[in-house]
């Protein structure tokens, strides 16, 4: 349905445009934004931004949300590795249908908190014994069914997983995220690339869990085969235990043998990035790729900080994403990546560029345009005609907002606002969360609530 808002004021690449009115056509694309001092439409008495791109998930992760913090007190190791070993136990007894509920929860959680498209980082394929499903994209059309509940825009990034790590077969716990053969990831991507048509908003992406779980001539062989017309993601040095692995096996570092092997380029969005040395650094920005900056993630499980302060020298470009969930709050992972560089730098200059020394405004559009493209549909500006119009709209009303000037207003959202602040989000032109309204909110939170009692794995 054709709809036309004026926003108080609407986020430009050049500042805020004061009293928009954005129109949209039958489909959710935007055909015209003016400047109306008479508001045309619904008047919106809040700041409308790009919304925001959630550019890591892995949407069965949510399950387990909170539930990896009881430690033994004896002091005994609880790290990443630890943690993966309850992550896969959880993998291992989610049916499809518990899959969509569990994602479509977290999707309209995602909605809440003003994102508009999330990347999903997709690996449990297979059925719970390990064999395809007969119908070889079942889980993802999970997916791309609970983002449609949800309202929220998708990119199923089906991952090809082969292998248990460098040089190992699988292990049992992996059995439902396998591909044996390049051939067999072939015919789970065509086929969930069919399936995406039957879905509103979905778009699907390509992807190597990591250089661990691949061969490395297959590897070489899909990053050859792309042709750009899909982003490609990929985990990279999360570990240092996976930069050890990788120099025993390739005698490199995962980021040096990727450049070195596969035409590294904008179209790459490596995940974590964490653990990098100073020439990959320099290499990795220059390349075009990005990295998915996952803070809250990344902090939980004890990864480490990125280098972003020398990244952001080199004109490195990054998006954020909340990966294993047990945050969801955009603003947050914008402040945690910004506290983390300014513990370490003693510097408050994180997000400052040659260009503009407005942290919030930096931090947004940063994040935005490296998420659109991990998303595979970049948008030439935050708002363009022709294009969806999706966004994410904070309280004009909200008293540290009302009071801040224009030249304040992205850094009160950046670093003093939460989703108390936020009047909604919009996707292709429509509200699906406006006033604490969600779409579809109470049948996706009784599903939820009923597959947790099924699951168990809360109580
Ligand atoms: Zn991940």
């Amino acid at each position: 349905m054709a709809a036309t808002y004026t926003f108080k004021g609407l986020l430009t690449e050049k500042g805020w445009l004061n009293n928009a009115t954005v129109s949209v056509d039958d489909l959710g694309n935007i055909i015209s934004i003016t400047k109306n001092d008479t508001p045309q439409g619904k008047f919106v008495n809040g700041y409308a931004l790009p919304g925001f791109q959630n550019a890591h998930s892995h949407a069965f992760q949510y399950a387990m949300a909170g539930l990896a913090e009881l430690h033994t007190t004896t002091g005994a190791q609880d790290d990443f590795w630890s943690w993966r070993n309850a992550m896969y136990s959880l993998a291992l007894t989610l049916s499809p249908e518990q899959m969509e509920a569990v994602a479509a929860m977290l999707y309209s959680e995602m909605a809440r908190h003003g994102y508009t498209a999330v990347a999903e980082f997709h690996y449990l394929h297979h059925d719970k014994d390990g064999t395809p499903y007969n119908n070889l994209p079942e889980m993802g059309e999970r997916l791309m069914a609970a983002a449609q509940k949800a309202g929220i825009r998708i990119t199923l990034v089906p991952m090809f997983y082969q292998q248990g790590g460098f040089g190992q077969a699988p292990v049992e716990k992996q059995k439902r995220f396998i591909s044996h053969t390049i051939e067999d990831y072939y015919k789970l991507l065509d086929s969930t690339i069919a399936s995406a048509k039957n879905f509103d908003n979905a778009n699907v992406g390509i992807g190597i869990h990591s250089l661990r779980a691949v061969k490395p001539e297959d590897v070489i062989a899909l990053c050859n085969a792309l042709d750009g017309s899909r982003p490609f993601h990929i985990h990279v040095s999360e570990q240092l235990k996976e930069i050890e692995d990788c120099l025993t096996f390739h005698g490199k570092r995962p980021v040096q043998w990727l450049l070195d092997n596969c035409p590294v380029n904008e179209n790459y969005h490596l995940v974590h990035a964490t653990h990098l040395d100073t020439a990959e650094v320099k290499s990795l920005a220059e390349s075009g790729a990005s990295v998915v900056l996952c803070p809250s993630t990344e902090g939980n499980l004890g990864d480490g900080l990125f280098s972003f302060e020398a990244y952001k020298n080199h004109g490195g470009h990054w998006s954020i994403g909340t990966d294993s969930h047990v945050g969801l709050n955009p603003l947050e992972e914008l402040r945690i990546l910004d506290y983390g560089q300014r513990l370490i730098s003693h510097k408050r200059t994180t997000f400052v560029t040659e260009e503009s020394g407005d942290s919030g405004f930096n931090a947004l559009k940063m994040a935005w345009q490296s998420g659109r493209r991990a998303m595979g549909a970049p948008y030439a500006t935050f708002f363009t005609v022709g294009q969806p119009f999706d966004a994410v709209v904070m309280k004009a009303d909200s008293p540290l907002i009302a009071t801040a000037s224009e030249k304040n207003l992205c850094n009160t959202f950046v670093y003093g606002a939460d989703v108390s602040n936020i009047l909604g989000t919009i996707v292709s032109g429509r509200w699906i969360n406006h006033n604490g309204s969600l779409q579809n909110r109470e049948a996706i939170v009784a599903d939820f609530i009923r597959v947790m009692g099924e699951l168990g794995t809360r109580a």
